[in-house]
């Protein structure tokens, strides 16, 4: 009998033994961060950027009370560092190995109430890239950004307003995970993400960006601004132009702003040369 299997024996040695067996459990959730069981049975559509509650920032997302930085959002992550996913994301060749890793990424709390990650949609190159901020249920639920009411009037935009093919443009998002109860990403989730965002932008190599509300706009251009000042411009983002424009989802409750995101896509065909006014 080994001194371990003696020592379980006694009711001290077991009671010990316990002990030792639950902190080295501890342990391992503290460095994981904290868990959360998924979300209890939420009403369809409560996490779409177009559900009732977005507010009217210009941007998509409802802006929830708990958007601080708290374990359960996954500050405490500890585990990770934005270096070392810029690392893994800069040894990804190409797109499918990058949503490879991205699908495997356990960097931020919401890998732990994510149905899956949500990459991209669209071809391997494109002249046009648009980025949201993050995924919302119905996006959490079939993998692919820019689903349902927002993502039909992205649709829209794309194929009436600028005459492509929605498969011919790529779509995106800043975060690949949902933010539960479509709160806003932290700070720090965006921080963790942001290097497969890079390297997505690097390898698709748009012409243009198209930000899509006031925080993915701010987030890719270092920028507190309001939309209403970031937007009818073209930024140069390290060589790359950039046009901000209203998130689909602020427009569905915002129709009377549909008119300056029209002059914005005009813009960026105009720097396309596909018509449009300068
Ligand atoms: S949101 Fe981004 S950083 Fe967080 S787990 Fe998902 S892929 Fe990783």
């Amino acid at each position: 009998m080994s001194p371990q299997e003696r020592r379980a024996e006694e009711p001290a040695g077991e009671i010990a033994l316990l002990a030792a067996a639950l902190a080295a459990r501890l342990d391992r959730r503290r460095r994981r961060g904290t868990r959360r069981r998924p979300e209890a049975s939420r009403p369809e559509g409560a996490g779409d950027p177009g559900a009732e509650g977005a507010r009217p920032d210009g941007n998509g997302r409802k802006r929830a009370e708990n958007a601080q930085e708290t374990p359960e959002n996954g500050q405490e992550q500890a585990d990770f560092d934005t270096e070392a996913i810029r690392g893994r994301a800069a040894a990804c060749p190409d797109l499918e190995t990058l949503r490879s890793e991205v699908a495997a990424c356990r960097a931020c709390g919401l890998c732990e109430t994510r149905t899956q990650t949500v990459f991209m949609d669209g071809p391997e190159r494109a002249r046009v890239m648009f980025v949201g901020e993050a995924p919302g249920a119905d996006e959490d639920r079939r993998g692919v950004p820019f689903v349902g009411r927002a993502g039909q009037l992205l649709t829209d935009i794309i194929t009436k307003g600028m005459g492509l093919e929605r498969s011919s443009v790529v779509i995106a998002n800043v975060l690949k995970c949902r933010p539960p109860s479509n709160r806003d990403p932290s700070r720090r989730e965006k921080e963790l993400c942001t290097p497969w965002l890079e390297r997505q932008i690097e390898l698709v190599d748009p012409e243009i960006l198209i930000p899509l509300g006031r925080h993915a706009s701010g987030h890719l251009l270092g920028s507190e601004a309001s939309m209403g000042a970031m937007r009818a411009r073209v930024h140069d983002l390290a060589g790359r132009r950039v046009v901000p424009t209203y998130h689909p989802a602020f427009l569905l409750r915002s129709p009377e702003r549909k008119r300056d995101c029209w002059q914005d896509i005009q813009l960026a065909m105009a720097e396309l040369d596909l018509g449009g006014d300068r």
